[in-house]
């Protein structure tokens, strides 16, 4: 099977110098790739900018900003996968201006407008020919639940992988995660605290299941 997994921040320039971001360190996402490898599959990994080693035998594709990963997970979806992994911490807004110069301080207090960037999980067209596996991330502050099971619809996924943010020990740019997975049935499945690689071993292995089931 070809596995097709996004990872890490992406990065919404203000100017050629700053930009807009976040804490997401890759390591989820790379850890997905490195456990489809792991198991004979073919891994096509999409990556913000991160300071992680890309798992050997991934095709790595580097992208910056929301829009290049949208158009890179787009082209790649369309060459044909079996599951699609968006574990990327895709930046939900960006400035709408980009200044082609630094802005300098001695200009006084810049006024930045944001919009909202793409959102590639649930704009991307999948192909007609082939059933893939669908897998979300979400990460919630308060009402994991809820909000999980919102973004399973919205997005179409096949299911929703839900850590809790507030924890500092797990999550964001953290060795270790604790997830709760959400599937469309109505049914979910907590896996406790372990090391990003063992919890992506569980994830593949379902993603596997389901698109053996069909
Ligand atoms: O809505 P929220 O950002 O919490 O949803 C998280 C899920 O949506 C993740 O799987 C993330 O990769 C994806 N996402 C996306 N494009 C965006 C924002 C989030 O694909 N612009």
């Amino acid at each position: 099977m070809t596995f097709l997994v996004t990872a890490g921040p992406t990065r919404e320039p203000l100017d050629p110098v700053r930009f807009i971001s976040n804490r997401s360190s890759g390591r989820m996402g790379y850890a997905l790739a490195a456990a489809a490898l792991e198991s004979g599959h073919e891994v096509v990994l999409i990556s913000g900018p991160v300071c992680i080693p890309a798992p050997q035998g991934a095709q790595l594709i580097r992208v910056t900003t929301a829009d290049e990963m949208a158009d890179a997970v787009q082209t790649r979806m369309d060459t044909g996968c079996d599951v699609f992994i968006m574990c990327a911490a895709v930046a939900d807004f960006k400035p709408r201006d980009v200044s082609p110069r630094k802005l300098k301080k001695s200009d006084g207090l810049p006024h930045i407008e944001l919009v909202p960037t793409r959102d590639i999980l649930a704009s991307v067209t999948l192909p007609r020919d082939r059933r893939v596996v669908v897998v979300g991330f979400s990460a919630e502050s308060e009402d994991l639940a809820r909000n999980a099971q919102k973004k399973l619809r919205e997005k179409n996924c096949d299911f929703i992988c839900a850590n809790d943010i507030t924890r500092m020990d797990t999550g964001f740019d953290a060795d270790q995660n604790e997830l709760t997975l959400f599937f469309r049935d109505g049914s979910q499945r907590h896996f406790p605290r372990d090391s990003k690689l063992n919890l992506a071993r569980d994830i593949v292995k379902i993603c596997i299941a389901i698109a053996e089931n069909r």
